[in-house]
């Protein structure tokens, strides 16, 4: 993988870890030469994922909807500045410009961002992995969520194996690099569930 796009909190979270982890989330990016694509901001984990790639010399794409290009929130110290008329046009240019994504904690619109790319994926219109950084259990409980919507016939189990989980960056960027999309999953019928 050359670029990964990074989903994540506009805020910090109460638990510092979350800030600290996002940090070392851009510098082992930066450390392996992948490119990031994120939302474009400095604040929150956005921020210390683009502040801890920029200091490992790596490469920072933002992607910013011009009614977010204010002061105070875009990061004026990253590599490219993409800016955009929409949400949607900017979820379209993160996803065209990387290989794979990586979700960090976050709120409803990192889960927005995350569910759109998986949905996509479900449909076979990519095959690229998806992967979750479980810092501090935060997506325990939307696995739980997910594995409920495989028990209740809602989600087929290929398709809910296929999105990546791990605690550690590194392993999880070795299973992104592994990875094999499902052949097109089958998941409209009711026995392909
Ligand atoms: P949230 O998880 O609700 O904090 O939203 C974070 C995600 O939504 C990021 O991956 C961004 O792409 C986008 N986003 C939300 N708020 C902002 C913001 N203030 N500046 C830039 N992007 C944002």
């Amino acid at each position: 993988m050359r670029s990964i796009t990074v989903f994540c909190g506009s805020a910090d979270g109460y638990n510092e870890y979350y800030r600290e982890m996002a940090y070392q989330v851009g510098e082992t990016l930066a450390a392996r030469r992948i490119s990031i694509i994120y939302g474009g901001a400095k604040v929150g984990l956005m921020g210390a994922v683009a502040d801890g790639a920029l200091q490992r010399g790596g490469e920072v794409t933002g992607v910013i909807p011009s009614f977010l290009k204010t002061k105070e929130v875009a990061h004026e110290g990253i590599s490219r500045m993409i800016t955009v008329d929409t949400m949607h046009e900017r979820k379209l240019k993160m996803h065209e410009l990387c290989d794979g994504v990586i979700a960090l904690p976050g709120g409803w619109g990192t889960m927005e961002e995350l569910f759109e790319v998986l949905t996509w994926g479900q449909l076979g219109l990519h095959r690229k992995p998806v992967g979750l950084l479980n810092i501090n259990g935060y997506y325990d409980p939307l696995k739980a969520l997910c594995d409920n919507m495989v028990q209740e016939g809602f989600l087929s189990e290929f398709v809910n194996a296929s999105l990546l989980i791990n605690g550690s960056i590194d392993d999880l960027l070795e299973q992104m690099e592994s990875y094999v999309a499902p052949a097109t999953p089958k998941w409209l019928t009711k026995q392909a569930i």
